[in-house]
């Protein structure tokens, strides 16, 4: 099963990348670990992890020549000044120093003659790691034990992450005594296809009741097992549920599952589209800060980004997401800290071209956040085009039946935080958690756990778990929907184009499109369920069509089951001026179609009446 060489293997950002086996069967074989670097100070990382591995079962050996000089103890353990003094020959030795200082550490524990040489987040030291090898050591860089140890083992309360492992058994949170046999990841199967994951991702039987459908947790707060526990949550030591406002654990399937699904690393969810927008930039701006906005985006957020985040002193910079040159000016600026766009864009059926919007925002040093919410994952998967963030209303179609609002923000996990000054709520240390800094305490889970503990929590656009049971059950049916609805809307745009009343169709499923070459790069599964056309007539003619539809519902929404119609000039984009609804496809003889999952032929019946 091992299918990714454990040697130095990368992944697109060159991040290592190690297989799950090979990081499990570690977690199982070791029983000793010196940790080098160990701190007494709590809001340490090196605290957080040796904590976290003793509950565990681990037996700890602090390395650390001031607490030692001092004859002095960390959480319980007598700390040493070097490996050399340890009074037994330790299995694993853990890094918690810099790279540099890596390298005399690694060569120390193969003297001391352990087996596995364990490099913290963000360390990372290939001569040492080349050597510890040579001497048929196993090293790990970059990684953090505790991590791995609650992703691969069934760990609750890690909301919101990918742990990539599903299971059809109770998952009980881990110990090292009972991690077992190979090829068996705590109980759990590692699922590669796309309906699996839809189905499975984040939703193991309740451990308590043993209940295979996702329970409504419709509860406020959790209870604490004594002071330290709640002591530790905290101090974010222990992840776990304080207070809804926060986590929950019904949402927390829909997080993992949205995350999943979009190959990220981790994912908040909130109360709305609008609200998983503000969050994703809350951990980004600061007073006086500027973004980069495509001009052809979902009226609301016009809106939102253009007028209500000014008060905020937020500033966003709206451009032609086309004109490149254009695109790159703005992203330079000081202040700059992301660029947004939709990759299926609402409603005008404009396809982004993500990729080149990548190169720019690598170049200025800033996540691309893509809106995913038009094409979903099924049929867009913006992080394998470089991507950084993904934002969702899954009010749309991830929810899919018109009956639960809702948003997401989904993190690859691989944008370097570090790499410049522009995000200090993730690179600097954090006042509200007295001084932790969340980037070097929590590395590729940094963004979400952030989204949690100060997003959530000061902001409180909450997901409510009742919408987070619709959503989940919502996804279930994802692929098949989104098949339908595409089958549908290729049909109906079809059928629009020959008719006689109808002046054009934009539709990037149809031959001729501007859109079409983008569509079959970024969309192979098909452009989206959601088009424009035009009546001959224009305003009025437009108007009278949508009146006079039996079938399809006049409203405000896309991605619902039933097909909906609206005019979006005198609807959505009813605030904006003529010249922004024009540049956001948003005409007066425009007429938006979401296509639903009805019969095709009783679509195309009451759209027949309704243009005659
Ligand atoms: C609906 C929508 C939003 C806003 O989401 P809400 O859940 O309504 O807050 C944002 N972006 C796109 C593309 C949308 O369609």
């Amino acid at each position: 099963m091992a299918e990714i060489d454990p040697k130095r293997a990368t992944d697109a950002n060159g991040g290592l990348v190690y297989d799950d086996d090979v990081i499990r069967d570690i977690l199982r074989d070791v029983k000793t670990i010196a940790m080098v670097g160990a701190s007494d100070n709590w809001n340490r990382p090196s605290y957080f992890a040796m904590k976290y591995l003793q509950q565990k079962g681990y037996k700890v050996y602090p390395v650390n020549p001031k607490v030692a000089g001092a004859g002095g103890e960390i959480l319980g353990e007598k700390a040493y000044a070097d490996l050399s003094e340890l009074p037994e020959t330790v299995d694993m030795v853990d890094v918690f120093r810099n790279s540099a200082a890596a390298g005399p550490i690694s060569d120390a524990a193969i003297e001391h003659g352990a087996k596995v040489v364990w490099m913290q987040l963000g360390v990372r030291n290939d001569e040492a790691a080349d050597r510890a090898e040579a001497a048929g050591l196993t090293v790990i860089m970059d990684r953090c034990p505790k991590i791995e140890f609650s992703r691969l083992f069934g760990e609750l309360g890690w909301h919101g992450f990918n742990s990539r492992v599903v299971s059809s058994k109770r998952r009980m949170p881990g110990r090292s005594d009972k991690v077992s046999k190979q090829s068996d990841v705590g109980d759990g199967f590692i699922p590669k296809g796309f309906e699996t994951m839809a189905v499975h991702s984040g939703a193991s039987p309740d451990p308590a009741t043993g209940a295979r459908g996702t329970p409504i947790y419709q509860t406020t707060a959790y209870v604490f097992d004594d002071a330290d526990h709640a002591a530790s949550l905290f101090n974010l030591q222990t992840f776990g549920n304080i207070y809804s406002r926060l986590s929950n654990p019904t949402v927390a399937v829909l997080e993992e599952r949205i995350a999943a699904l979009e190959g990220g690393r981790g994912t908040t969810c909130t109360s709305s589209g609008h609200a998983a927008q503000m969050l994703a930039l809350f951990a980004l701006m600061s007073p006086g800060d500027r973004f980069v906005a495509s001009r052809r985006l979902y009226g609301g957020s016009i809106t939102q980004f253009g007028r209500t985040f000014q008060k905020f002193d937020w500033h966003c910079d709206f451009v032609d997401a086309e004109d490149l040159d254009a695109v790159r000016a703005a992203a330079m600026q000081d202040k700059c800290k992301a660029i947004f766009a939709e990759s299926l864009a609402n409603p005008g059926g404009v396809i982004t071209d993500i990729a080149a919007l990548s190169r720019i925002a690598k170049d200025a040093g800033v996540p691309l956040i893509i809106d995913n919410t038009m094409a979903t994952p099924y049929l867009c998967r913006p992080f394998e085009h470089g991507a950084d963030l993904i934002v969702h209303s899954t009010t749309k179609f991830l929810s899919g039946h018109g009956n639960a609002m809702g948003g997401a923000v989904v993190d690859s996990g691989t944008f370097d935080w570090s790499q410049n000054d522009k995000f200090p709520s993730l690179s600097q240390p954090e006042p509200a958690y007295h001084g932790l800094t969340f980037y070097e305490t929590f590395g590729d889970l940094a963004f979400t756990t952030y989204g949690h503990a100060v997003g959530l929590r000061d902001l409180g656009p909450t997901m409510a778990p009742m919408n987070a049971y619709l959503t989940i059950t919502g996804i279930e049916t994802l692929a098949l929907r989104m098949e339908r609805h595409v089958a549908n809307a290729q049909t109906v745009a079809e059928w629009l184009e020959a008719h006689d009343k109808v002046a054009w169709v934009s539709y990037a499923g149809l031959e001729g499109n501007k859109y079409k070459q983008l569509a079959e790069r970024y969309l192979p599964k098909g452009a989206g369920s959601v088009f424009t056309f035009g009546v001959k007539g224009g305003y009025e003619a437009g108007m009278a069509v949508v009146e006079r539809c039996r079938l399809l519902s006049h409203l405000a929404n896309i991605g619902d089951t039933r097909s909906l119609i609206l005019h979006p000039a005198s609807t959505t984009h009813r605030q904006l001026t003529e010249e922004q609804r024009t540049a956001a496809g948003a005409g007066d003889d425009v007429i938006r179609l979401s296509i639903g999952l009805e019969t095709a032929e009783d679509i195309i019946a009451d759209l027949e009446r309704a243009l005659g």
